[in-house]
């Protein structure tokens, strides 16, 4: 049996759903209730849980041979720059889950880190040298989120050598695609800038807002990727933290065009300097990934966010149908 957690988010849906298809047993848990899940599978077994309680992880773990730990409380820009303290208290589910799980015995445990644990100072140009695993250290990660993300990569280090309990850990990158968060504050750029080109099309607007200049530049990476990769590196010999993104950096600007070319529409750009923005330029090098799986994130932007597109606009719509009824 294999856990998942934060089974009721964007990439824990996806995970379980692929797992499920490689004829795995799935245990399925997050926090929200089940009417709230991106993605509900009823061949695993699904639960509601608050990992950040003790008891719950003991719960969650048992019977368990391996757990994908993607549980935590975060979202884009606008909710990590704002919500430092609850991000950081996403602590509390892997440092709880890492003591079951080795209570428990289980063989292997993967967690979720993010390319938000590097420090702020490599990535304050837009020509940015793309992110290598070493320049973690010194630290100096993003406030709040990237702390709890370095500290909790530390913690697995640290079970697996005091402990012996085989950790993995993957460094994601801005992950995108259908199924998860596009409106409410919680949403990331690509799903944002989706959502804000189809009500543009829906409303006839004309207008989209985009937070900053627009020059801020990132890599994106579709999660079909995302999955394979989180695979690979939990099935293979290393635990050292791995970055797993894509190389393909665009600007938002850039991102912007793509969205409104599949969308067929162009529209006039609000700049809101205000708007958070996060740093200024960060990309994935994927020179220690391509040499330990011969394997590296190949979906392109512009073929990955047409699913998007067409999930969000499906969504958006919906959403004007059901205010309408
Ligand atoms: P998400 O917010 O869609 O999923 C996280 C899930 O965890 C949510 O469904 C949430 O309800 C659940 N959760 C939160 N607190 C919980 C608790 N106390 N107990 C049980 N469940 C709880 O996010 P995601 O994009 O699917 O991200 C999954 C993981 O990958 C997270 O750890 C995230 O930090 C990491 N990550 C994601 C990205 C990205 O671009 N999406 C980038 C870097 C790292």
């Amino acid at each position: 049996m294999i856990l998942v957690t934060g089974a009721g988010g964007f990439i824990g849906g996806h995970l379980v759903n692929a797992l499920l298809h490689q004829g795995e047993q799935v245990k399925a848990v997050d926090i929200k209730p089940i009417g709230q899940w991106w993605q509900l599978h009823p061949d695993a077994h699904n639960q509601t849980l608050d990992l950040r309680r003790e008891e719950a992880c003991k719960f969650a773990v048992s019977g368990v041979g391996r757990v994908y730990n993607l549980a935590a409380d975060m979202g884009g820009m606008g909710f990590i720059e704002s919500h430092k303290a609850d991000c950081m208290l996403s602590v509390l589910i892997n440092t709880h889950l890492l003591q079951a799980a080795r209570w428990a015995g289980v063989q292997r445990y993967f967690y979720a880190s993010s390319a938000c644990v590097y420090a702020a100072d490599k990535q304050d140009t837009r020509d940015v040298v793309p992110l290598r695993e070493g320049d973690a250290y010194p630290a100096m990660p993003e406030d709040g989120y990237g702390w709890e993300k370095l500290f909790s990569e530390r913690m697995c280090r640290h079970f697996t050598e005091d402990y012996g309990l085989e950790t993995r850990v993957a460094r994601y990158h801005n992950v995108y695609g259908p199924h998860g968060t596009f409106q409410g504050g919680r949403e990331k750029a690509p799903a944002a800038i989706c959502r804000k080109v189809a009500e543009a099309v829906r409303d006839g607007s004309g207008v989209i807002e985009i937070w900053g200049d627009g020059e801020q530049a990132r890599s994106f990476m579709h999660v079909d990727d995302c999955i394979v990769g989180t695979g690979l590196i939990m099935n293979a010999a290393s635990s050292e933290p791995v970055n797993l993104g894509s190389g393909e950096l665009v600007t938002i600007n850039r991102l912007v065009t793509i969205v409104e070319d599949i969308a067929g529409v162009k529209l006039k750009r609000r700049y809101d300097l205000a708007a958070p923005q996060g740093v200024r330029g960060r990309s994935s090098d994927n020179t220690e990934i391509s040499a330990r799986y011969g394997w590296e994130p190949s979906i392109t932007l512009r073929k990955g966010l047409e699913t998007l597109y067409e999930w969000v606009e499906a969504e958006v719509l919906r959403d004007r149908k059901a205010v309408a009824a």
